[in-house]
């Protein structure tokens, strides 16, 4: 169910105290010189939406904008982390004032995790609600190591849009056969500089992407949130990756 879809009636009689409410939350940012900006929101709407199809949840806008500071001087549009934060949590407290307080918040970009980590604490512990609500991040339900622009996003994209350069794909930086102590160096200094660890704005190399292959990372993905989350609804077994 899509929110912007339904009337009011139909939310009345469709939603409320069982729905779960599913909010993906994405990026405009650079990705590199042969994905569009909006990467990211493409992604976690398409895999939101697909989600919300299989698993019967209320699907809400995505946030387009995230916390993209890291990739200047390439293009961003960024939001304080505090900013996303607290329209995050009013948005739970909005839901819950509507009698939803089930929410799955889905994220597509990784500079947003340590602002929405907090999300469940701070609609707590700040608006003294008890909402049940669930943070994570789609690469975690993938096999295949996250890149940026790289193999990964590429064949996503090149399987969800059509808006994909492949002319104009470039390898990046390809961390194969890094230490780990060396992959949480170059991570922690793309956190604050993207353009000096990849110098070209790509983490992975793309040149190989297909569409098959991104179907098939999809479908991964979708049925593993799919049936992780069902898993949590029903509280039986461990908590989601976060
Ligand atoms: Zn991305």
């Amino acid at each position: 169910m899509i929110v912007r879809e339904l009337t009011n009636s139909d939310i009345l009689k469709q939603t409320r105290t069982k729905s779960v409410a599913l909010i993906p939350v994405g990026s405009i940012e650079q990705h590199g010189p042969h994905l569009p900006v909006s990467t990211d929101s493409e992604i976690v709407s398409y895999i939101a939406r697909k989600v919300s199809d299989k698993a019967g949840f209320l699907l809400l806008p995505t946030i387009e904008y995230g916390v993209s500071f890291e990739h200047q001087p390439f293009f961003n549009l960024s939001l304080a982390s505090s900013t996303l934060q607290k329209m995050l949590v009013d948005l739970c407290v909005s839901l819950y004032k509507n009698r939803i307080t089930t929410i799955i918040i889905l994220n597509g970009h990784h500079g947003n995790h340590s602002a929405i980590k907090q999300i469940p604490e701070r609609v707590t512990k700040i608006r003294g609600i008890n909402s049940r609500i669930l943070v994570c991040s789609y690469w975690h339900f993938m096999k295949r190591r996250f890149d940026h622009a790289g193999f990964v996003e590429t064949s996503i994209m090149l399987a969800i849009s059509k808006r994909v350069q492949m002319s104009k794909a470039r390898k990046g930086l390809v961390p194969d056969g890094l230490s780990a102590k060396e992959l949480t160096r170059l991570n922690r200094l793309a956190n604050k500089s993207f353009l000096s660890v990849t110098k070209n704005g790509v983490w992975g190399d793309p040149r190989n992407a297909t569409v098959k292959d991104g179907k098939a990372i999809l479908d991964e993905i979708i049925t593993a949130i799919v049936k992780e989350s069902q898993t949590w609804l029903t509280g039986k077994t461990r908590k989601l990756h976060q």
